[in-house]
């Protein structure tokens, strides 16, 4: 594959890049450059995530303006069911759409501690989207089974309910283990799903948050990623070459298995993604 030209390796391939909303004003020049530096690419979409139970709601809805106005990209704002009525959420659906909003990631948020039954989950807000307007919905799906479900079946047929909801496309929480991917991508077409179960790409240079993140999650970090890392605690650029190596080689290893888009976990950064996206053919 190292003959293949741009255009071919780049052939109907599609990438989304995800951020969150800063919250200092360093990482909000970090966030827009990044921006600036990965709009040329032309996404699909970008999205921008809203910290469940956080309030912030309007500093998601923010950067989504500015992205739409600046760049003019396709930008979706991640929106969560567990912390909103059915009747709140009508009407920030509503107030999105006429702000231009065509395209939401809907989720339903970590419950909050007192681990109540919730009211609504992902399946319900899917369906209460596309009873206010037409809208593109991106769903979360998860390789390695999410943490809560009581069995991976019942989470696989929890995708097939958003999808009958109406969801368009599943994002995948990020992953290592590129066979559990497969396997998860083929049991999805065993029930009857027939949308892109899009692999979410965590490009890593922070170990050690990926080690936090991954035990929150239920994702496996393999043994080879520990020796990878292994000596590099207080290199970071060093980290940051082996971050985008991983990567690399996971992206070619997806398309080869047919994989044509890809969603990156930004972390409001632009180089790892920008690297692995030059190395799949996708330049401004
Ligand atoms: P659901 O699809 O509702 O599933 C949640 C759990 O409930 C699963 O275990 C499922 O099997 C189970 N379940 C579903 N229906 C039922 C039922 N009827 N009875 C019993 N159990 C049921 N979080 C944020 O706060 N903000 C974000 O911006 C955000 N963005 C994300 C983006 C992606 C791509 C991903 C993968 C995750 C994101 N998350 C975000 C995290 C997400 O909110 C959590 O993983 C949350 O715990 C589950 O959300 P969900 O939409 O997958 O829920």
């Amino acid at each position: 594959s190292l003959n293949r030209t741009v255009s071919e390796l780049s052939a109907d391939l599609q990438v989304s890049f995800e951020f969150f909303p800063p919250n200092s004003p360093e990482m909000e020049t970090t966030l827009w450059n990044s921006i600036e530096r990965l709009a040329p690419l032309s996404p699909k979409f970008v999205s921008v995530t809203y910290g469940a139970g956080s309030g912030t709601r309007d500093r998601t809805h923010g950067v989504i303006k500015r992205i739409q106005k600046d760049t003019g990209l396709v930008a979706a704002p991640h929106l969560t069911c567990i912390d909103a009525s059915p009747d709140e959420l009508k009407q920030i659906a509503k107030d999105y759409w006429q702000s231009g909003v065509r395209h939401i990631v809907a989720l339903r948020g970590d419950l909050p501690e007192s681990n109540q039954k919730p009211e609504m989950y992902a399946a319900d807000l899917v369906s209460l989207l596309k009873g206010v307007q037409d809208f593109e919905i991106s769903v979360a799906a998860y390789p390695e089974t999410h943490p809560e479900a009581p069995n991976a079946q019942f989470d696989l047929l929890n995708l097939k309910r958003k999808v009958e909801a109406g969801a368009n496309r599943a994002i995948t929480q990020f992953f290592f283990d590129i066979d559990a991917y497969l396997r998860y991508r083929d049991r999805c077409v065993s029930v009857g799903i027939d949308v892109e179960i899009v692999p979410g790409i965590l490009p890593v240079s922070n170990f050690n948050t990926l080690k936090r993140f991954a035990g929150l999650t239920n994702v496996h970090v393999p043994n080879w990623m520990y020796n990878m890392y292994q000596g590099l605690e207080d290199d970071p650029t060093t980290r940051n070459l082996v971050g985008a190596s991983i990567a690399i080689d996971m992206v070619k290893i997806l398309r080869s298995e047919g994989v044509e888009n890809f969603h990156f976990y930004t972390l409001n950064r632009s180089e790892l993604t920008y690297a692995i996206c030059h190395t799949l053919g996708i330049r401004p």
